[in-house]
């Protein structure tokens, strides 16, 4: 037997996903694994168990394992919990909210019309409300069958409940992202929980029927999460009760869930809303919503957002005794619901709304015009994205190819590689999607904060600084190999370019370039740009030399920060100070930029900081030519260069180089620091 100690470093703790990713780790040995938080010790190949720890950010956990392959284990879920378990931390892990779980108490102003709730989702919504109530599954009373049989029938119920969710995962990948999607994954692997079913099949042998076995264990275990002091794990209660409810509907055979609603539009009061609730809501029913319990970083909150539906939550339970058809304003953007509004406050409320709209419709309606500024410099504005139906997407929302597919995608969240077959239809089908547009294929990025469990890498002290990205690559010929054929075989069919991540020395260029020369005489295959991602000083510090033999440069932005300013992007303590609008970041960005125009080679920028508005002037003045943003960005980071004059952006990049402080950047920008 073997113990550990670990300390978890995600900002909002153990919770959902990186609880699954644990979970689904630790399945993958044989051996028994415990963890240990405060008093409590629970098998850590239980999604639930594990939650209910309530383990928050910075919180210590023991892991005790036990059998053949423990050693591996142990090293195997130490280096999974230092590395975020697959949270990308310093990508603006939300905020969390200070309620820490409970509602937040209203504050009433206007005399008594006012309720403030926590902002869920920006926009403003007017119209009527209207109380959800949801009708829960009735579970009968009845004889049970013989425990075999009503085991049987649950085991049918939870196939038939996992069935849906597969396709609700499916559609809200394509309708949304596969972010927002996550969600119902994480439903699926409580679905497929260990204790969980346990408990509904003791219950069950101690003579109670299917229905209220599963009940039982799913009540009991919502009601111990819901304890958990820790306000994201307490609404992971909503996910189990919400499980609960779609497999009982399976054992009952009641109406698929979704609220009825009038048919006008209406603002939906609800005590809460699972998930499932708020993705089946109808936008041209629901104008926006009111949640009583919910807080900022919960699930509801979060598809709001990408619904782009107006949403407060955690407003109080006084928000439930609102009558029907009140008249009401929502502000998504400050948490207040208005009652009975005045004329002036309407007039307002429309006016604002209306300016909101016009912004959001302008922008994306222009996003096929170009990036130009007021003085006629163009700057290309291209699509981070992570598959094929954020490739689809990426044209509609005007992108003009794709600066970054991290293709490190393709190879999460399965046991073995893809094949050079898998990866090529994958990179075919892009490139065929982009219609003629360019696409920058970055080699897979794994090792930092991206382990892959099927790799068994040697655990690293420093895993940032270790065999990441290109490096790990040159060390295992075969992968890149396999990947290089794919992209070289896909590039018959549209322009696709090959980006190395990671690249710190001249050597691991020149031999990943080498290995592009090779495959391509192999292949007979057309020639491709090949070029670098900007993200190691050093990289930016050499960049005279490197410029003369790559095609081009991509700054990799969050991690040029990490390893400028020394500040692990996933460590919380640091995280928070690592701006990227830091003197020094744009130093090493300047010479990048000038490196390469002094060899008639280009620049873009794929890190976060190409759809921060701070930062836009600032990289548009240093001469940057293309900026890749998350694809929802692009309309609005296109809007904000046709605003920009280049004149102007130049003495605010060059204001910006000759501050000594990322705070003193910020007052250049106008701007707050985050
Ligand atoms: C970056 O480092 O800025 C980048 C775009 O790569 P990733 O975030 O995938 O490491
Ligand atoms: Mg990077």
């Amino acid at each position: 037997m073997k113990e550990l100690d670990l300390i978890v470093p995600n900002p909002t703790g153990l919770h959902a996903r990186p609880a699954k990713v644990f979970v689904n780790t630790a399945k993958k040995f044989k051996a028994d694994i415990r963890v240990q938080h405060g008093a409590k010790t629970v098998n850590a190949k239980s999604v639930i168990s594990v939650l209910t720890l309530g383990v928050e950010t910075g919180g210590q956990i023991r892991l005790v394992v036990d059998g053949p392959d423990e050693d591996e284990a142990l090293a195997t879920l130490k280096e999974a919990v230092e590395s975020g378990l697959g949270d990308e931390l310093s990508h603006g892990a939300p905020v969390a909210d200070k309620t820490n779980g409970r509602p937040a108490a209203p504050q009433v102003g206007l005399d008594g019309r006012m309720l403030k709730g926590i902002p869920g989702a920006g926009g403003i919504a007017i119209g009527p409300l209207y109380q959800y109530r949801p009708a829960t599954v009735e579970v009968a009373s009845g004889a049970a069958a013989s425990p075999a049989e009503e085991q049987a029938r649950l085991q049918t119920a939870i196939a038939a409940a996992r069935t849906e969710l597969t396709t609700l995962h499916q559609q809200v990948q394509q309708r949304i992202g596969a972010e927002e999607a996550a969600i119902f994954e994480a439903h699926l692997a409580i679905l497929d929980d260990p204790d969980l079913f346990a408990a509904a099949s003791d219950a069950i042998n101690s003579g109670q029927n299917a229905g209220q076995g599963w009940q039982a264990a799913v009540e009991s275990t919502a009601a111990a999460l819901a304890k958990v002091k820790d306000e994201l794990l307490a609404a992971r209660a909503v996910d189990i009760r919400d499980v609960g409810q779609r497999v009982l509907r399976a054992l009952t055979g009641a109406a698929a869930a979704g609220p009825a609603l009038p048919d006008d539009p209406i603002i939906l009061i609800a005590a809460d809303l699972t998930p499932s609730d708020t993705v089946t809501l109808d936008p041209n029913r629901v104008l926006g919503f009111c949640t009583a319990a919910g807080g900022a970083n919960g699930h509801t909150a979060i598809l709001a957002r990408a619904l782009g539906l107006p949403a407060i939550v955690g407003a109080g339970e006084a928000v439930l005794t609102l009558d029907n058809s009140t008249p009401a304003i929502l502000n998504g953007d400050t948490g207040t619901l208005t009652l009975s509004p005045t004329e002036p406050e309407l007039a307002q409320a429309s006016a604002s709304q209306q300016a909101q709209r016009q912004r959001g419709a302008a922008q994306l309606a222009a996003a096929q015009e170009p990036a130009i500024t007021t003085d006629g410099h163009r700057v290309e504005v291209v699509a981070n994205i992570g598959n094929l139906a954020e490739a689809r997407q990426a044209l509609q929302f005007g992108a003009e190819g794709v600066g970054l597919l991290r293709t490190e995608f393709l190879f999460l969240e399965r046991d073995t590689p893809p094949t050079e077959d898998e990866q090529f239809e994958v990179y075919r089908d892009i490139a065929l999607a982009l219609a003629g547009q360019p696409v920058i294929i970055r080699t897979l990025d794994i090792g930092g904060d991206k382990p892959l469990p099927y790799l068994t890498l040697p655990a690293e002290e420093n895993p940032f600084l270790g065999q990441r990205g290109i490096r790990l690559c040159l060390a295992r010929p075969d992968l890149l190999r396999t990947q290089l054929r794919a992209i070289l075989r896909a590039a018959a069919f549209g322009p696709l370019r090959i980006m190395f991540p990671m690249v710190t020395t001249l050597e691991d260029w020149r031999a990943a370039r080498q290995m592009v020369t090779e495959i391509r005489a192999e292949l007979n295959a057309p020639a491709v740009e090949v070029g670098i991602m900007v993200e190691v000083p050093a990289a930016a510090l050499l960049a005279p030399a490197f410029a003369v033999e790559v095609d081009f440069f991509s700054i990799g932005t969050n991690d040029l920060t990490q390893y400028t300013l020394a500040m692990d992007r996933t460590n919380p303590a640091v995280a928070g100070q690592a701006d990227g609008l830091n003197p020094a970041v744009l130093h090493l960005i300047e010479r990048t930029v000038q490196a390469s125009h002094a060899a008639g080679k280009w620049t873009g920028v794929c890190g976060e900081l190409a759809a921060n508005p701070q930062a836009v002037p600032i990289l548009v003045g240093l001469g940057v030519d293309e900026l890749s943003a998350s694809v929802p960005a692009v309309p609005a980071v296109k809007a904000q260069v046709r605003e920009l004059a280049l004149t102007a952006a130049k003495s605010v990049a060059s204001q910006a180089l000759a501050c000594a402080t990322a705070a003193e950047v910020h007052r250049v920008t106008g701007t707050t620091p985050p």
